[in-house]
C-alpha cells in the first residue's frame, strides 16, 4: 500500500516527530514510501525503549521493488550520461550533509554508539562514499590493447564497464549508514539500480537516505529500501530473487553461507564482507605507548563491534606482563555512558540478544580456564544505564589457542592476550584461525614488518596503526572473512561486468 507520492518526503523524520520516540518507518519502492501494516519494533540499546516501528516488507513488496528497479535501470539510470548520474550522487552527499543532525540522531539512537564517533566517522563517511565513487566513476579508465594480425592491419581491443542491472545490498547494524553507502554508492555510480535491506536493528538511516534520494531527484526506482529480517523475510527473498542481478552483503560468515546457498540457483556475482577473529601481533621492539593505545582502540572501539576489531592479541614475552597491565588500565579507563555524554567512550552492545551472546562467551571463557584480567560481566551502575545493553570491557589471558573463545568471533569489547617467543610462532598463531580479515603488527623493525605482513593470512595488514585506510585500497577478507574486494576501482570492478570489444582494423 502506498503511503504517499514521490513528493511526500520527510516521512521518517515526520513520523518520528509526530510521536517523539515512536514513529513509523515506511519502505521506499519505486519512488513511493510504502507501508505494509506489519510492524516490528526498532529498539534503542541505550534504554530498551522503542524508537520507531518499522513496516516489514512482504514478498509482494520485494517483488515490486525488483520490478521498479528493473524498470528504472532500463528507462532512466543506465541511459543517463555518466556525468549527470555522478552529479546526482554528489547531490545525495550534499543532502546527507544538509541533514547531518537527523542522520546523527538516528544512528546514535539505533546503535547506542558514542555520538562523538558517529559525528566523526559514520555520518561523514556516508556522504564521502557518494563523492568518492562519483569522482572515481568519472575518471576511471579501462583497458585498451592494440594487437597484430596476420594481414598486418591489426585489431583494437578495448573493454567497457556494463552495469549488472539490479543490485541487492544487504547490510549489518554495526556501522549502518557507512557500510550501506559503501555499497550503494559504487553500485549506483556504475549505473545499476539498487534495493537496499538495512539491518532490522538499525533501519532509520537507510530510510533517511531514501528521503534524501527522493528530495534531490534521483529517479523513482533507482534506489529502493525494503525493511525486514533475514530468513523467510526480505533478506532471503532478495537473495533468492531471480530478478536480482548481483548481491553484495556485509555481515556474519554463516549468514554469508546462507545467502550463497539461496543465490546459487540463479548464479549471480556475490561480494561478501564477513566476520573476523582478528589478531594483533606486538613485538618487544614496538613503540610501547603507540602499541597500547592502538591495540586498546582496536579491541574496544564501537564496543568491540567492528569487523576489524582485534580479539586475539599476541605479545612478545619480554613485554607481556607490562603490556597486559597497560591494556587493563586502558580498559578500565573507558567511560560507559549515555552516548550523547561528552565523556562517553563505551556505548552499549547493539541489543539484549547480542548481550546475552557476548555474556555467554564471558562465561564460556571462565569455563575454558581463562584468567579474567578485568571485566567479565555486567556493570551495576545504579542508574538509567542499567536498562541499557552495557557490558564490561574484558581481557582474558591463559587460554589455549584451541579454546572456543579464542577461535569464535565474539563481537564485543573483549580480547585474549597471549605471549609468544619467536616471529615464526607469532605468525603461525595469528594465522591459526578460520577467519582472515585483518591483522595489526606492532614493531619498529621495518624489515620484520614487511616480512611478517607478507606471511599473514588476511586481507588487510596494518603496521603500527589500526583502522587507517585510503578508500581506494582493496578491502576484504580471506577464508571465512569474505569473498572479493571492494574499495576504489575494486568496487567498480565488482559492480560492473567488463566487456571486451575487439575491432579488426
Ligand atoms: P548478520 O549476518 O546477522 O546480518 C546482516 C544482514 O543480513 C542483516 O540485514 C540481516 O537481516 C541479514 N540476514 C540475516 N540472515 C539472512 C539470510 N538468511 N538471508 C539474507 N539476509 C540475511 O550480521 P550482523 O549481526 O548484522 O553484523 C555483525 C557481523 O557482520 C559480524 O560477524 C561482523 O564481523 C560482520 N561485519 C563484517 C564486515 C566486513 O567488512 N568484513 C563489516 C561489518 C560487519
Amino acid at each position: 500500500m502506498a503511503a504517499g507520492p514521490n513528493s511526500e518526503t520527510g516521512m521518517a523524520t515526520r513520523a518520528r516527530e509526530a510521536a517523539p520516540g515512536i514513529g513509523e518507518l515506511p519502505n521506499y519502492v519505486g519512488g513511493r514510501f510504502e507501508v505494509t501494516g506489519s510492524l516490528f519494533d526498532d529498539v534503542t540499546p541505550v534504554s530498551g525503549a522503542v524508537v520507531s516501528r518499522v513496516h516489514e516488507a512482504d514478498s509482494a513488496l520485494v517483488d515490486a521493488a525488483v520490478h521498479a528497479a528493473r524498470g528504472a535501470f532500463e528507462s532512466a539510470w543506465r541511459p543517463m550520461p555518466t556525468a549527470k548520474r555522478c552529479a546526482l550522487l554528489h547531490k545525495v552527499a550534499d543532502g546527507i550533509e544538509a541533514r547531518f543532525d537527523d542522520f546523527l540522531a538516528a544512528e546514535v539512537a539505533d546503535t547506542g554508539k558514542p555520538a562523538s564517533i558517529a559525528r566523526q566517522i559514520d555520518i561523514p563517511r556516508g556522504a564521502a562514499n557518494f563523492r568518492l565513487f562519483a569522482n572515481l566513476m568519472e575518471t576511471a579508465g579501462t583497458d585498451c590493447f592494440e594487437m597484430d594480425t596476420p594481414d598486418g592491419r591489426g585489431a583494437l581491443n578495448y573493454s567497457v564497464r556494463e552495469p549488472h542491472g539490479v543490485v541487492g545490498v544487504i547490510a549489518p547494524w554495526n556501522l549502518p549508514l557507512l557500510l550501506l553507502t559503501w555499497k550503494v554508492a559504487p553500485a549506483l555510480a556504475s549505473g545499476n539500480t539498487v534495493i537496499a535491506k538495512p539491518s532490522e536493528e538499525t533501519p532509520v538511516t537507510a530510510t533517511l537516505l531514501a528521503e534524501v534520494m527522493d528530495a534531490v531527484g534521483v529517479p523513482p526506482g533507482v534506489f529502493n529500501v525494503v525493511h525486514g529480517f533475514g530468513p523467510n523475510s526480505a533478506g532471503e527473498w532478495l537473495s533468492r530473487h531471480p530478478g536480482i542481478d548481483a548481491l553484495t552483503f556485509t555481515g556474519e560468515s554463516r549468514t554469508g553461507a546462507a545467502i550463497m546457498k539461496a543465490a546459487a540457483d540463479t548464479v549471480k556475482p556475490l561480494s561478501f564482507e564477513l566476520g573476523g577473529k582478528n589478531a594483533a601481533v606486538v613485538f618487544a621492539d614496538a613503540d610501547f605507548d603507540a602499541a597500547i593505545e592502538g591495540t586498546a582502540r582496536s579491541v574496544f572501539a564501537n564496543c568491540g563491534q567492528v569487523c576489524l576489531c582485534s580479539e586475539r592479541v599476541y605479545v612478545e614475552r619480554p613485554i607481556f606482563e607490562r603490556f597486559v597491565a597497560a591494556l587493563k588500565a586502558q580498559a578500565e579507563a573507558l567511560v560507559p555512558a549515555d552516548p550523547w555524554a561528552n565523556d562517553c567512550t563505551l556505548g552499549p552492545l547493539i541489543s539484549a540478544e547480542h548481550r546475552t551472546k557476548v555474556l555467554g562467551y564471558y562465561d564460556l571463557a571462565k569455563n575454558e580456564g581463562a584468567e579474567v584480567v578485568t571485566g567479565g560481566g555486567v556493570q551495576d551502575f545504579g542508574d538509567a544505564r542499567d536498562a541499557g545493553c552495557y557490558v564490561q570491557p574484558t581481557i582474558w589471558t591463559g587460554l589455549p589457542d584451541s579454546a572456543r573463545t579464542v577461535r569464535e568471533e565474539v563481537f564485543g569489547p573483549v580480547c585474549h592476550v597471549a605471549p609468544f617467543d619467536s616471529e615464526d610462532e607469532a605468525i603461525a598463531r595469528a594465522n591459526d584461525s578460520d577467519y582472515g580479515l585483518a591483522t595489526a603488527i606492532w614493531t619498529r623493525d621495518l624489515s620484520r614488518a614487511h616480512r611478517v605482513a607478507r606471511r599473514i593470512e588476511a586481507g588487510i595488514c596494518w603496521v603500527n596503526c589500526w583502522f587507517l585506510r585510503d578508500l581506494r585500497t582493496p578491502f576484504g577478507g580471506v577464508k571465512l572473512s569474505g569473498i572479493g574486494r571492494e574499495g576504489g576501482l575494486h568496487s567498480l570492478n565488482f559492480y560492473a561486468e567488463q566487456k571486451n570489444i575487439c575491432v579488426k582494423l
